[in-house]
């Protein structure tokens, strides 16, 4: 803490699930934390009610259109309202201790990067960025000195129990995985499923993209590159596994066949309070694990064909290069279209599939690298839509 008694904060996607939760810590802690700015896509009177209950210097709105109501809804205020992605970097480039990375997909990267060059402590929930950006972003984290967080629930477990001193000792990773809504489901009976299904999750409340990746497992492949670039270990260590309770978040195995486990209940303020307190531990509010009224925890192998979209995901990190960006951009692309009614579920990872056979995979060089990329797989995504949409 750079103040004696607080930690100056900032929130990237205040709106959204992980941004709420984030906020509901700090409300219960308001003598911790001093939030600094805060920033949303495009709702106006809710980013501007939290800025002002939380006496931010900064607001910020994603949707320039937006600009002129935010000035309104924040008028008598002494808080300075600023739009567009060149706000979000001044968001996230404001001095603070932490910087709650909680945008969701690659709209979050540019914000996320200008807040690791900083070299402050990045909690990071978006990640996406750590999919189309591994390489370059894990640099700058070196390069500036920055602490970066994980707050998703599986690599924050791994985070607590990995021994990055003596790394040589590990011999995978497990992430565990619920399986989501469709567990157990056949590719089959998947057709019809609706988006107000696919978001339905059984253990976990989250924003509905994540909720659409979870029901296709994207999710749990955008997890594996995702720690791939997290811990200091091969792309053939790391494990899938599902466990449809959601108590372990995820497992670290140890050369001696140890394996070290973090456990808790399916609430996100768990990994968030860890990234806040970090290296301390603070209070949350969530429900005690209770195993004995759980008892028993299962276990079972992924279906990679029903859930085609982990065997993408797997496959775009071993082939490397700009395959995981363009995974990513077509999911994003497939997972929008789908919520709006436009793809069937199923179709997604055809989407995603045919995208990356038509786009060109060499490795990004650069940030302006990275979003021509996220622009040529979208522009692909978008033409293979219209053969695949209904
Ligand atoms: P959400 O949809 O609930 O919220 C997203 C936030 O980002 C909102 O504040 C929204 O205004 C903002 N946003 C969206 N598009 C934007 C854009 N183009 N420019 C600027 N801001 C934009 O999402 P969420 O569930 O809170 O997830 C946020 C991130 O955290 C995602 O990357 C997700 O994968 C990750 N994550 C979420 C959870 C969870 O439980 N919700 C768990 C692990 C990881
Ligand atoms: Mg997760």
């Amino acid at each position: 803490m750079t103040q004696e008694n607080y930690k100056r904060l900032t929130v990237l996607g205040a709106t959204g699930s992980i941004g709420l939760s984030t906020l509901d810590l700090v409300r219960r802690n308001h003598n911790n934390f001093k939030i600094i700015s805060l920033t949303a896509y495009s709702r106006v009177e809710e980013l501007a009610a939290l800025a002002i209950e939380f006496g931010a210097e900064l607001a910020v709105i994603g949707d320039v259109a937006l600009l002129p109501e935010l000035k309104v809804a924040l008028a008598g205020t002494r808080i300075e309202a600023h739009a567009g992605e060149a706000g979000l970097i001044e968001a996230a480039e404001r001095e603070t201790d932490i910087v709650m990375a909680a945008i969701v997909g690659a709209a979050g990267l540019r914000p996320t990067m200008a807040a690791v060059r900083r070299g402050v402590t990045v909690a990071l929930a978006n990640k996406e960025c750590l999919v189309c950006a591994g390489d370059l972003l894990m640099e700058e984290v070196k390069a500036h000195g920055a602490t970066l967080l994980p707050v998703d629930s599986e690599h924050n477990a791994i985070f607590q129990v990995f021994d990055f001193d003596r790394a040589c000792g590990v011999e995978k990773i497990i992430l565990t995985a619920s399986g989501g809504p469709f567990r157990g489901r056949c590719r089959d009976s998947l057709l019809e499923v609706t988006p107000e299904q696919a978001v339905a999750h059984p253990n976990w409340d989250m924003g509905a993209k994540i909720s659409v990746d979870s029901a296709t497992m994207m999710n749990k492949g955008l997890e594996v590159i995702e720690a791939y670039h997290l811990f200091p270990i091969e792309k053939d260590q790391i494990e899938v596994l599902i466990h449809p309770q959601s108590v372990i978040h995820s497992m670290v195995e140890y050369t001696d066949g140890s394996v070290l486990a973090q456990l808790g209940s399916p609430d996100m303020r768990t990994p968030i309070a860890y990234s806040l307190a970090w290296p301390e531990r603070m209070h949350a509010p969530v429900k005690r694990l209770a195993l004995a009224e759980i008892g028993a925890l299962t276990f079972e192998e992924p279906d990679l064909d029903a859930f085609r979209c982990l065997y993408l995901a797997k496959e775009a990190l071993k082939t490397g290069g700009a395959a995981p960006a363009i995974l990513n951009a077509a999911n994003e692309v497939a997972v929008e279209a789908f919520l709006a009614g436009r793809l069937r579920f199923v179709d997604i990872s055809a989407v995603v599939s045919e995208t990356l056979s038509s786009c060109d995979i060499k490795a990004p060089q650069s940030l302006s690298n990275v979003f021509e990329i996220d622009n040529m797989a979208r522009r692909e995504a978008a033409r293979w839509l219209g053969e695949w949409a209904h």
